[in-house]
């Protein structure tokens, strides 16, 4: 299993390789081939969060089409709370239901997320990781469950908030003090009219009050995916954000910032946090991959 072949050989081998990764994460052709992806990021990675029924995979379905139609390739990674495994169809079905199948530019995973911090599954890193090395885009979505906002930062670079006209959630954005955390604010179904551009202006006064961190705008999207308004002007801003993380020399750290964060929580959830005091120095310079640290960490700490 190398790029090269999980290039060649499709959707088909990217998805045997990804339950490969959440089978044997430590195996060393695992370590190797995301080791290999960590090195040669493509895509830029977007994440999307907000509650259930805001409008995300109608969205998400409506950015695909605006990515592909713009030639790019795209994979999405749908994160589903383990609460609603039983309940409903999954995100990731969803979205699938809507892309053409045949498609080898469009690739869609359905995870669900570990019980303890609601927001992401264990493996959604590893999974950003290979797809950023073999896609121009990786989406992930995941449903806005408390951490699930803060938890996304952890493997996006650009981080979207969806907000629902009518529903509170900008007051609701105020008082939990997330809104210095996404690059962009989308307020859905703007179909809604009224309700929709009040929403939006409470928003931007929510926005107001906190500080723009490093020169970048949040910009606040008023769209409707339903009707396919604003949906480019959404893909022109998730642009307009990469460029301001490239051009400003922040996106390499802010990456390598996100996988030694990774590299300890995977420290402290094999090893408890006595593990991660007896493993020294957790930080990763260069090109470290923190696949690789984690594997020789694991193998030192277990060794009597
Ligand atoms: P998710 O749970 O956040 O993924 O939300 P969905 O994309 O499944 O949408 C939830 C509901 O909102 C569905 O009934 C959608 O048809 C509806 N919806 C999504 N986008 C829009 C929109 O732009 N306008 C309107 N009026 N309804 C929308």
């Amino acid at each position: 299993m190398t790029l090269a072949t999980l290039r060649s050989e499709g959707k088909g081998a990217l998805a045997r390789a990804l339950t490969r990764i959440e089978k044997a994460p430590d195996d060393t052709d695992v370590i190797d081939v995301l080791s290999e992806a960590y090195r040669a990021p493509q895509a830029h990675v977007a994440g999307m969060t907000g509650p259930p029924g805001v409008g995300k995979s109608t969205l998400i379905n409506g950015l695909i089409k605006g990515w592909r139609a713009r030639g790019k390739t795209v994979a999405c990674i749908a994160v589903d709370p383990s609460s609603r495994r039983s309940g409903g169809a999954l995100l990731g079905d969803r979205i699938r239901l809507a892309t053409d199948p045949e498609d080898q530019g469009v690739f869609i995973r359905s995870m669900a997320a570990r019980d303890r911090l609601g927001g992401l599954a264990s493996m959604t890193v590893q999974a950003m990781v290979l797809m950023r090395a073999l896609f121009d885009v990786v989406l992930i979505e995941t449903v806005g469950v408390g951490q699930s906002e803060t938890d996304v930062i952890g493997v996006a670079d650009t981080v979207i908030l969806c907000v629902q006209p009518g529903s509170g959630d900008s007051l609701q954005f105020m008082k939990a003090g997330i809104a210095e955390i996404p690059h962009i604010v989308a307020v859905t179904k703007a179909d809604m009219g009224a309700t929709a551009e009040r929403a939006r202006a409470d928003v931007v006064g929510a926005m107001g009050l906190s500080e723009v961190a490093g020169g970048w705008q949040v910009p606040v999207l008023l769209l409707s995916a339903l009707q396919q308004h604003g949906v480019d002007d959404l893909i022109v801003a998730i642009e307009a954000h990469a460029d301001y993380l490239k051009d400003g020399g922040h996106l390499v750290g802010a990456r390598r910032g996100q996988a030694a964060q990774w590299l300890i929580e995977s420290v402290r959830e094999r090893f408890g946090r006595e593990g991660v005091r007896r493993a020294g120095y957790l930080g990763l310079e260069g090109e470290d991959s923190p696949f690789r640290r984690l594997s020789e960490v694991s193998r030192r700490l277990s060794s009597p």
